[in-house]
């Protein structure tokens, strides 16, 4: 007899363990989905070896995945003649967290997250999702190396693993389940037939049940797009993304140069990342004449498109090229251009054919275009294309393009203007906004904290400047208002200075203002909403930027009121100044305690009661 060790379960993969076992109560099919693909990934790393031309144990065994049940026993076993395990890789693989779904799942529930029910399937928790209806595991495995031993791997999940020699077992890994009682249904034949079929169309080896091949073994991507049928898409992307339902958008394309390159993509229907978790990996694997070379590989695609999934083949990749090598190879540099190139493309156009199916997508993973165009100065302008805003030329909660608004632009308008705030109503409310509305003027409305900081880098679209509404060179015609002239306009904005004292910078008369008697201008020229946006980078930061400088409306009647007044009364005139300043911080978004207001206001109040008494 040869010895049996005790391993302690890392930490981490308890906790995972006892939420899969004690709270995941839909989906429990999916420990099938998660064991045939971990067979089929260990024989595309198994065909990867022999393609390389390593020696390899039992090299004439056939590649193949093998699932039977036992109803009796109660048992369902999943055998592969892939890869291996060794004893140490063993111990490493199946007591440490190696798949990313399950870090996403563990990471969501350390941010104080309740495992959602509905999204579980999604998370995919691999190897361990057998647990969800397991009262048992057993493994058994031997390594493709020539001279190593077979091993046998126990545990009922609570805590411990067992490990002992089998120097028995054949090449491969046979995985089996002793089902819990409650679960006992997972051993009848016909139920675990159809979950089988279900999830191993696109399994590219071939999975037996009952003697019986179940799965046609096909890379799909190979094949012509008009042969292909929607749901053979749709499960491809199942199996690919570890997803349920439908994509949102696919793009299966090939080209012959620079590169051969033979692509499916899947966008999926809603962003992980969204959801409170952590990032995301790229579910595209690289492929070379339907060998696997890379699962999930990182340089294939830049990392703000980390959201899809799919596979790239191609033939132009060495196949005996190793892992590593591959990593900076300027040939993926290559493919990665290629890709994103047409991926961007593809998304423009099917923006332009379906708008609306569009802007649900924007919503869902703007932030991925936005951090693509801080990041990626190569596909700057094909980025640029994808963003949408609400403007003032639309209806409310109706979106445009940087190209749209150039077309709707005025003949001598050559810059494209922007506002920031937390939401369209606030904008439209703005004293920066009132010129351009009277001028008739399109602004886009940013309401991500965000969006002005993508536009600093990109600064401009097809040669027109964005620009901030806030710093922009736009006047309204004041002098028929009957307002201040010039002479009274510079005595006035003395005395406010004089009235307002440290209070503000510099105090000048505008004439960008229409329904506003002024404006505060920061002295650092950020604009309300970058502001806001450092804020929330910098949060233990309290006031920002020091003094701001102010701009008044001359011909507005607050200020003709106030002129006059202070010629009558200097000491109300002055409390009504401070006030009027108070509350251009307020419409600036200055204001961090609205409490300061309310002394100032209280004032006033008084004032107007003892005039009235
Ligand atoms: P993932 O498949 O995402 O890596 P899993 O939890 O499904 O995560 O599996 C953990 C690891 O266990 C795998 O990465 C692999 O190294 C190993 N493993 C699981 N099943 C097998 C198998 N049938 N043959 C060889 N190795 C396996
Ligand atoms: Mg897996």
């Amino acid at each position: 007899m040869s010895q049996t060790e005790k391993h302690e379960f890392k930490a981490e993969i308890q906790q995972l363990l006892d939420i899969v076992i004690n709270s995941l109560y839909t989906d429990k099919e999916i420990f099938v989905r998660e064991l045939v693909s971990n067979a089929s990934d260990a024989l595309e790393k198994l065909r990867f070896k022999q393609s390389a031309g390593e020696n390899i144990l039992d090299s004439d065994q056939e590649l193949k995945v093998t699932v039977s049940v036992d109803e009796k026993e109660k048992t369902v076993t999943f055998s592969d003649t892939g890869i291996g395990m060794t004893k140490d890789e063993l111990v490493t693989n199946l007591g440490t967290i190696a798949h990313s779904g399950s870090k996403n799942f563990l990471s969501q529930l350390a941010q104080g997250g309740k495992p959602d029910a509905s999204l579980i399937g999604q998370f995919g928790v691999g190897f361990y999702s057998a647990f969800m209806v397991a009262g048992k595991v057993d493994v058994q495995t031997r390594s493709y190396r020539e001279g190593e031993s077979g091993w046998n791997w126990t545990s009922d999940g609570s805590g411990s693993f067992e490990i002992t020699e089998n120097t028995e077992a054949s090449r491969g890994t046979s995985i089996t389940i002793h089902l819990k009682e409650e679960q006992e249904e997972f051993a009848q034949e016909f139920k675990l037939e159809s979950i089988l079929k279900k999830h191993s169309s696109f399994v590219p080896f071939p999975v037996y049940f009952k003697d019986k091949k179940i799965n046609e073994v096909q890379a799909l991507w190979t094949r012509s797009k008009n042969e292909i049928t929607d749901e053979e898409y749709e499960q491809f992307f199942q199996h690919v993304g570890h997803n349920f339902g439908k994509p949102k958008y696919r793009l299966h394309f090939s080209a012959d140069a620079p590169l051969m390159i033979n692509t499916i993509l899947f966008v999926p229907e809603a962003n992980m990342e969204k959801m409170g978790l952590s990032r995301i990996d790229s579910q595209v694997s690289l492929y070379c004449k339907r060998v696997l070379i890379e699962p999930n590989s990182k340089k294939l695609l830049p990392d703000y498109l980390r959201f899809l999934s799919g596979v790239v083949d191609s033939e132009d990749i060495p196949l005996n090229i190793s892992r590593e090598s591959m990593q900076d190879s300027a040939l993926l540099a290559k493919i990665n251009k290629v890709i994103t190139t047409r991926f961007l493309k593809f998304l423009n156009d099917e923006a332009k054919k379906d708008a609306d199916k569009y802007n649900e997508f924007f919503a869902e993973f703007g932030r991925f275009i936005r951090e693509g165009l801080v990041a990626d100065h190569t596909h700057k302008e094909a980025l640029a294309k994808l963003l949408r805003y609400e403007s003032s030329s639309l209806d409310n909660g109706v979106t445009t393009s940087l190209e749209d608004y150039i077309t709707r632009m005025k003949s001598d308008q050559n810059e494209i203007y922007f506002l920031n705030g937390p939401d369209r109503e606030t904008i439209e409310k703005s004293p920066y906004y009132e010129a351009f509305k009277q001028k008739d003027l399109e602004v886009l409305f940013f309401t991500d904290p965000t969006d002005e900081f993508v536009m600093d880098h990109l600064t401009e679209f097809k040669d027109k400047k964005v620009v901030s509404a806030e710093k922009a060179e736009v006047s309204v015609d004041s002098e028929a208002n009957g307002g201040l002239d010039k002479k009274q306009t510079e005595d006035f904005v003395k005395w406010l200075k004089d009235s307002l004292g440290d209070l503000v910078g510099e105090v000048r008369g505008s004439s960008r203002l229409v329904g506003s008697p002024c404006l505060l201008i920061n002295k650092d020229s950020m604009t309300a909403g970058m502001r806001q946006f450092m804020k929330t980078m910098k949060s233990e930061q309290g006031d920002f930027g020091g003094k701001h400088d102010m701009e008044i409306n001359p011909s507005h009647s607050i200020i003709t009121g106030l002129n006059t007044l202070r010629s009558n009364d200097d000491g109300l005139a002055k409390k009504i100044a401070t006030q009027i300043f108070e509350n251009a911080k307020a419409a600036a978004g200055l204001v961090e305690d609205p409490r300061t207001m309310v002394e100032s206001l209280n004032n006033l109040v008084e004032v107007v009661i003892e005039a009235k008494k």
